[in-house]
C-alpha cells in the first residue's frame, strides 16, 4: 500500500500519484497505474474544480491506464486533460505556473513496470538531476539492465533519486517465484523468458489436473478485484485453451491480447467471476455467477486464492501451492518485486538516494533502510572512513553503524 505524498524533492512542482492536499497546486499529475492506493483524490470535487478552471493542468500516464482509467464514469471529467504517452518514448513537458508564468521543462520516460496492465515507471530528467519513480512494479533479476532508456551510451544513467515500491523489501520475502513468461505476447509485456517459472506452472498444472478430470470440473479463481490478475488469466488459457469467465470485458476491448482470453459466457471451466458474497457461493458449490451445475451434472469445484502476503509469513519453506481446505488452495503470487529483485534493481541503478514508497507489513522505516542504503551511492562514500590509520578505526566503526542505523534516517527521509 502507498505511502508516498505525490511529490518528489527534485522536481515539487508535479505529482505522482497523490492528488489530494498540497498536491492540488501541482502543475502537472501523473499516474503509474489504475489500482485505489495511487488515485487518492483523483476524483475528488476539489481537483475536479482546479480543472475546470484550468486550460494547461494535464494528467499523464500510458495509453493502456488512460484507457482503463475512463471505462469508469467516475473518472470521465477528467477525459480531455489527460495526455497517454507512449511507453519508452522521451517526452519534453513544459511546467508552466498558471498565474506566475513561470515555466519549467522536464524531460519523461514511460518505463513497464510489469505490475498490471498499463503500469509504468517515470524516469524524470531536467535541471535538478535525473529521477526514478518506480510505482508499484515487479521486474525480473536483470531486467533493469536491458532497458535501453536507464542507459546513456553503455552506461548507466546517473539517477539521483530513486523513489522505490518496497512492499516486500523483507528477508522474508527473499523469493517470490518470478511471474516472467507470463505476458509474453501482451502489450503490457513483461521481457520474454524461455523459463517457465514456479509460481505460475504450479497453478497451471493445479489447474490442469482439475479441469482435465472431466468438463464438470471447474477452477474458481478467487482473485480480489484489481488490475495485475490479466497476466494470470492470459497465462492459463494460452496454456490450457480454457477461456477465463469475467463479469465485464469492456475495460479490455482495446486490448486484444487480454480480451481474446476471457469471456463472459459462464460455460467454462476456469472462472474468475465475483459476487459481493462469493465465498459464501462457493461454500454453497455455487461460482459466483451462479453456476451450480451443467446439462444437468453437478459442478465440482475447487477454488485457488492467489497471495503473496500468505506465504511470505510463512516460516517453513512451502510449496507454491497449499492446499488450505477440502476443495480450497493457496497459490504464491504477486505483483511486487521481491526482495532479492529489489536488491538486484536498486545495485545496479546505484542512485545517490532511495526513498522507500510503501513500508512492508511488519516493517518500519528504519529496517527498510537499512536494507537499501548500502546499494546506493552516497553510502559508499561514507564508508570510506574505513581506510584511516588504525587508532582510529574504533570511532570510525561507530560511525558506519550510525549510518546503516536509525541514525541516518531521519535526515534522509523526512
Ligand atoms: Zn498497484
Ligand atoms: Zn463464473
Amino acid at each position: 500500500m502507498s505511502r508516498f505524498g505525490g511529490r518528489v524533492r527534485e522536481y515539487p512542482s508535479v505529482s505522482i500519484d497523490r492528488f489530494d492536499r498540497d498536491n492540488l497546486r501541482a502543475r502537472a499529475y501523473f499516474l503509474s497505474h489504475c489500482h485505489k492506493d495511487h488515485m487518492k483524490g483523483l476524483r475528488a470535487p476539489a481537483l475536479k474544480r482546479r480543472l475546470e478552471g484550468s486550460l494547461k493542468v494535464k494528467l499523464y500516464c500510458s495509453p493502456v491506464t488512460k484507457e482503463l482509467l475512463l471505462t469508469s464514469w467516475k473518472y470521465k471529467f477528467w477525459e480531455n486533460h489527460i495526455v497517454a504517452l507512449e511507453v519508452e518514448t522521451p517526452t519534453q513537458i513544459s511546467l508552466e505556473d498558471e498565474t506566475s508564468g513561470e515555466k519549467e521543462d522536464i524531460e519523461v520516460t514511460l518505463l513497464p513496470a510489469g505490475h498490471c496492465p498499463g503500469s509504468v515507471m517515470f524516469l524524470f530528467e531536467g535541471a535538478n538531476g535525473t529521477v526514478l519513480y518506480t510505482g508499484d512494479f515487479r521486474l525480473a533479476k536483470g531486467e533493469a539492465a536491458r532497458m535501453e532508456l536507464l542507459h546513456s551510451g553503455t552506461r548507466v544513467k546517473d539517477i539521483q533519486s530513486v523513489y522505490l515500491d518496497t512492499t516486500f523489501c523483507d528477508p522474508k520475502f527473499y523469493h517470490i517465484p518470478s511471474r516472467i513468461n507470463l505476458a509474453r505476447q501482451c502489450h503490457f509485456a513483461l521481457p520474454n523468458h524461455s523459463t517457465l517459472e514456479e509460481c505460475l506452472s504450479g497453478i497451471l498444472e493445479l489447474v490442469r489436473s482439475w479441469t482435465s478430470l472431466t468438463r464438470y470440473h471447474v477452477v474458481w479463481l478467487n482473485c480480489k478485484a484489481a488490475y495485475g490478475y490479466e497476466y494470470l488469466f492470459v497465462n492459463l488459457s494460452e496454456e490450457l485453451g480454457i477461456k477465463v469467465h469475467v463479469n465485464k470485458l469492456d475495460m479490455f476491448r482495446n486490448m486484444p491480447e487480454i480480451l481474446y482470453h476471457v469471456t463472459t459466457d459462464r460455460h467454462t471451466q476456469i472462472h474468475a467471476c465475483r459476487h459481493p458474497r462469493d465465498d459464501d457461493c462457493f461454500r454453497g458449490n455455487r461460482l459466483p455467477c451462479g453456476m451450480t451445475c451443467q446439462n444437468g451434472n453437478p459442478l465440482h469445484i475447487i477454488s485457488i486464492k492467489p497471495s503473496t502476503m500468505w506465504f511470505g509469513e510463512r516460516i517453513k519453506k512451502t510449496n507454491v501451492i497449499v492446499r488450505t481446505g477440502e476443495s480450497t488452495y493457496r497459490a504464491c503470487f504477486s505483483f511486487h518485486s521481491s526482495y532479492s529483485e529489489l536488491k538486484d534493481f536498486l545495485s545496479y541503478i546505484r542512485p545517490v538516494n532511495v526513498y522507500p514508497n510503501v513500508l512492508p507489513v511488519g516493517g518500519g522505516e528504519d529496517k527498510v533502510m537499512e536494507i537499501l542504503k548500502p546499494l546506493c551511492r552516497s553510502y559508499r562514500r561514507n564508508m570510506e572512513p574505513r581506510y584511516k590509520p588504525l587508532g582510529t578505526l574504533k570511532r570510525v566503526h561507530k560511525r558506519d553503524l550510525s549510518d546503516t542505523g536509525k541514525g541516518s534516517v531521519g535526515a534522509s527521509v523526512p
